[in-house]
């Protein structure tokens, strides 16, 4: 009997061992019988010494044949996330396997294959769909150009198969049972600037390298990716594509499919039907798949042959996890270049902050895309609007309401943009402007209405709510913040027979929505849309020439210290959104800060000097990219046991000398479902130091939660919303 140490999905710090007649290759798939129920594990480890009797070793019930086992490189990226994201090995594995590979049935890999494209009939027959349904639009545009696979064209449209039937139906189909020939097809000539990205590219394939590509949306970023990710899978290599789920749009893969024919590349994303799912990700794992294209989970899918990572919009929020194993998908990404020995690429108009930072110093080789590929699509200019002295009807100045007006009256569409995401209120004087910082930290105090207090949320300071401005003693304060529903209200009182429509998480929750409102906009039943950060990225619109952004200090007030980096990101982009196409754009931000170098970098859509401001402040108080910061986060029915319990936690421990803890602290949204939640802040410029610190922090709270009891904790290192 050979003894095998299994990593099984619980959420234990553990392997289990369990016997099999033959030593088992590292990583099969196998099915074990634990605490009496049938599930899947994985061979994670052979060993010698038991320390438990021998008898009571459970045999391994079946060997899981239907794929190969998880190779040697990806089970140590599976134990690096482990690790670095103090999380157990065996639940940080079953995140990464899709559903099919986290049970047992049977996976059928042999469905047979068919290619489909227009013939002459097709071509000149077959009608072009009306753009607003953009899907069978995208579809067909593919079906002119090339031979796409049935996987390919149910990624571009869900009901492709019905579709392609009634083309069929008509005779206006090529169909193949083999792919055409691989290739690649441009029909550009790259620009200078995006030759010389290139090159640089080029000239690092085969080796370990980090690029950082920075260019405004529509700069030509997308075609450098091409370019390099055609030269990569020429060499007979694999490519990672990661993007943001809102970026990954059935216009994109059409792109990308008339480019690369006969790839057929695997899409991975959260919401790929599971069978399909499992598919992609076999064809990823057996070198089948070329080309990889998914959002942040699918970094952790197993390639053999990777060539070249590309992570587009690498600032955005969403490659971070946000439960369970709280990873950030960029970070795995250049893990896993180094790993592999290949380039990795960055690409954003807004880099983060930390990543622009390791290209500052260095450690990224910068890429720069000054100009707009298309010459024709200028920027919007920016007109800021002090409102110190304004008044306010529901958020809105008169003079953006009047321009809100004309721009209906003119035929234009316009947006409403109102940011509010995870900031709390803070107060302010309405004469002023001035708002109240914590005397202990670099944070402004919170508005907490019920209580009339202000509360730092960092050290936990607490005030009466003042009566007077300190500063010029006005006694209007008010908290800054306004909804969308009470703008909508009031635009719908200004102009009654507009179409206005408002988008925020009551409105649209899911895909459909987002596909309808989307369809009407396209058919120019949209005079005023009012919005959150959903409206900010994603599609385009092309007659809207009109953008408001109402309440864009709040993030300046924020007591998180990437709120400006966010904000920034936010408002170029919804700044870019007016006037795309021939239309030029206006943008109109109101402010109680017009002086603030946030705003005047944003006029002049300078990305650059804002970073560099913006590293300045971080460096002074050592946030990141300066230090690393871990946020330990305790969950219990009452915030003061939540409290209590940690800093009895930190009461037992003995932390390395350059790490500093702040809290315990309910969080910014400190009751979520019914629960109270509070966190500390680890924070130390020593990366092994932060982690030395976690794992105290992990063991600790191990023993003193368990498993059942009605607290729970959660580890998030390189926290986003601190
Ligand atoms: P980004 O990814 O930076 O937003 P894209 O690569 O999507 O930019 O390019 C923006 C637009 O410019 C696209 O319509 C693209 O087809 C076009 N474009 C990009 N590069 C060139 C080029 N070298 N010549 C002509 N058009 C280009
Ligand atoms: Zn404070």
């Amino acid at each position: 009997m050979y003894w095998h140490q299994l990593a099984l999905n619980v959420p234990l710090e553990r392997l289990f061992t369990y016997s099999h007649p033959e030593p088992l290759p590292l990583g099969t798939r196998v099915l074990v019988t634990f605490r009496g129920k049938r599930c899947v594990a994985v061979v994670w480890a052979h060993t010698d010494e038991l320390d438990f009797d021998a008898n009571k070793v459970l045999p391994i019930v079946e060997v899981l044949h239907d794929t190969p086992p998880l190779s040697e490189a990806w089970r140590a990226m599976m134990a690096f996330c482990s690790r670095y994201y103090l999380y157990p090995i065996g639940a940080t594995v079953f995140t990464a396997l899709p559903q099919g590979l986290r049970n047992s049935e049977a996976l059928s890999l042999s469905e047979p294959k068919r290619w489909y494209r227009f013939n002459e009939l097709g071509k000149q027959h077959a009608p072009e769909p009306a753009a607003r349904h953009y899907k069978k639009h995208a579809l067909w545009q593919g079906l002119q150009q090339q031979l796409l696979g049935l996987a390919e064209l149910k990624q571009i449209h869900p009901q492709a198969g019905k579709i392609l039937q009634e083309y069929a139906a008509q005779q206006w189909l090529d169909i193949h049972t083999e792919p055409s020939e691989l290739g690649f097809h441009s029909d550009f000539v790259l620009n200078a600037a995006q030759q010389t990205a290139h090159a640089a590219i080029s000239a690092k394939l085969g080796e370990f390298q980090a690029f950082l590509l920075h260019g405004i949306t529509g700069s030509g970023k997308t075609e450098v990716y091409f370019a390099a990710m055609a030269e990569v899978l020429a060499r007979g290599q694999q490519v990672l594509m990661l993007l943001p789920e809102i970026n990954l749009t059935p216009q994109l893969l059409a792109r990308i499919n008339s480019r690369f024919f006969g790839h057929e590349p695997a899409v991975l994303h959260s919401q790929t039907a599971a069978g399909a799912r499992s598919h992609d990700f076999i064809r990823a794992m057996t070198g089948e798949a070329k080309l990889i294209i998914g959002t942040r989970l699918s970094v952790l899918t197993p390639m053999p042959n990777l060539g070249l990572i590309v992570v587009d919009e690498e600032h955005d929020g969403s490659f971070k996890q946000q439960n369970e194993l709280r990873y950030h998908a960029r970070d795995v990404a250049l893990w896993r270049a180094k790993q592999a020995a290949c380039p990795i690429v960055l690409g954003s108009a807004t880099p983060s902050l930390e990543s622009w930072h390791n290209a500052a110093t260095g450690r990224y080789q910068l890429l720069s895309l000054p100009e707009r590929a298309n010459a024709q699509a200028v920027l919007p200019k920016i007109h800021i609007i002090d409102v110190r002295q304004l008044p306010l009807e529901e958020g809105m100045c008169e003079p953006v309401r009047q321009a809100l007006l004309k721009n209906w009256q003119r035929g234009g569409m316009s947006l409403v943009y109102l940011n509010r995401r995870g900031f709390a209120p803070v107060l302010a004087c309405t004469a002023c402007g001035h708002t109240f910082d914590c005397p202990n930290c670099s944070a402004k105090m919170v508005w907490h209405q019920r209580q009339r207090q202000l509360r730092c949320h960092h050290c936990d300071l607490r005030e009466a709510v003042p009566v007077f401005c300190p500063e010029c003693h006005n006694s209007d304060l008010t908290p800054l913040g306004q909804g969308t529903q009470r703008v909508e209200e009031a635009l719908n009182a200004l102009m009654p027979h507009a179409n206005i429509v408002r988008v925020d998480r009551d409105t649209t929750s899911g895909k459909q929505d987002w596909q309808q409102l989307y369809e009407q906009v396209q058919a120019d039943a949209v005079d005023v849309l009012i919005g959150t950060q959903m409206l900010a990225k994603g599609h385009d619109f092309a007659r809207l020439n009109l953008v408001v952004i109402l309440n864009a200090d709040g993030a300046l007030y924020s007591s998180d210290f990437r709120a400006p980096e966010h904000l920034f990101a936010q408002l170029l982009q919804v700044s870019g959104r007016a006037g795309r196409a021939e239309q030029k754009g206006k943008v109109l931000l109101q402010t109680q800060l017009p002086d603030h170098p946030l705003f005047a970098a944003l006029q002049q859509h300078d990305y650059i000097s804002f970073a560099e401001q913006e590293l300045a402040s971080r460096q002074l108080y050592e946030f990141p990219p300066f230090s690393h910061m871990l946020a330990v986060r305790v969950d219990a029915p009452q915030m003061h046991e939540a409290q209590q319990l940690l800093q009895q936690v930190l009461d037992g421990l003995e932390l390395p000398d350059d790490v500093s803890v702040f809290g315990p602290v309910p969080m910014l949204m400190a009751r979520l479902n019914g629960r109270e939640r509070a966190q500390v802040f680890v924070q130390s410029p020593s990366r092994q130091a932060l982690h030395k610190a976690g794992r105290l922090f992990q063991a600790e709270l191990t023993a003193l939660l368990p498993h059942q009891s009605a607290w729970r904790y959660s580890l998030d290192m390189d926290v986003q919303d601190a």
